[in-house]
């Protein structure tokens, strides 16, 4: 039967590229390699001070833009900090939050994940929510337990209609950046996890219609076996979505997967 939700492929751009130009260049070319319409959904994240001349570049294609962060106030004294409203003025239409660089590199917590999600869930971004495990954590048998963990912290108070608009995107921190993917086994087995938690809160419809992503050194090569899982639902690719070829390639993946009729 096929599945009631579609493929998300999200390009994190992280602090890439240096240079203005070289931002637009890139979205030119994934914009011009994904065409004027798209099954598969596809969305950007460029460094925030390229967001407006990126959103510029995507105007007319399906493609969404979506912001690394945002704080959780919707404005005021915040030295450095991005509302809200600032994403959706320049464009955005997506989020990341709770990036393990920023959880395990600059000490985001689930509280502030959490309000977060809430500040992008109300002035209409689609927030993706980065989950996952550290190695040692895995190696510990705990993957279960820092996955409810962090849905239990950072999906706190939110209301069941609005889980359905909630992207989640389980990334396990050792597979991020390094090359060493998940197999399609280990990451359809913590999706699956995620799903359960997600139908035990929220409902099983509901958890039908999450997107659950996954993320970890996906490639043009890998991306099929993953996304042919059940409880995959797109990508967050980092490395390679620097490259316009290898994340259209992972976005061709995408929507072989989807053509061959596992999802609508
Ligand atoms: C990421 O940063 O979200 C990510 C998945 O990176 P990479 O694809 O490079 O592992």
């Amino acid at each position: 039967m096929p599945l009631n939700r579609p493929l998300l492929i999200a390009g994190n751009w992280k602090m890439n590229p240096t240079l203005r130009a070289d931002a637009v260049a890139l979205a030119t070319a994934v914009r011009d390699g994904v065409g004027p319409e798209s099954t598969v959904h596809v969305a950007v994240c460029p460094p925030a001070v390229y967001l407006e001349a990126v959103d510029a570049v995507l105007e007319n294609s399906p493609i969404g833009l979506g912001a690394q962060n945002m704080h959780w106030e919707p404005s005021g004294a915040y030295t450095g900090e991005l509302a809200g409203a600032m994403l959706i003025d320049v464009g955005c239409t997506h989020v990341i939050l709770g990036h393990s660089e920023r959880r395990h590199g600059l000490g985001e917590t689930d509280e502030q994940i959490n309000q977060k999600l809430r500040a992008a869930l109300a002035v209409g971004l689609i927030p993706i929510v980065c989950l996952g495990e550290r190695l040692a954590e895995r190696e510990a048998g705990r993957t279960e337990q820092i996955l409810e963990t962090q849905l239990n912290g950072s999906l706190a108070g939110l209301e069941p209609e609005r889980a359905a608009g909630v992207v989640l995107a389980y990334e396990p921190v050792w597979a991020i950046g390094t090359g060493k993917v998940a197999s399609p086994d280990q990451a359809q087995a913590a999706h699956a996890f995620i799903r359960r938690w997600l139908a035990e809160r929220f409902g099983a419809a509901i958890a039908s219609r999450v997107i659950v992503q996954y993320g970890g050194s996906v490639k043009p090569d890998n991306a099929a076996g993953l996304l042919e899982q059940p409880d995959i639902d797109g990508a967050l690719v980092g490395g390679a979505s620097l490259n316009a070829g290898d994340f259209l390639g992972i976005v061709q993946a995408a929507r072989a997967v989807s053509a061959a009729g596992k999802r609508h």
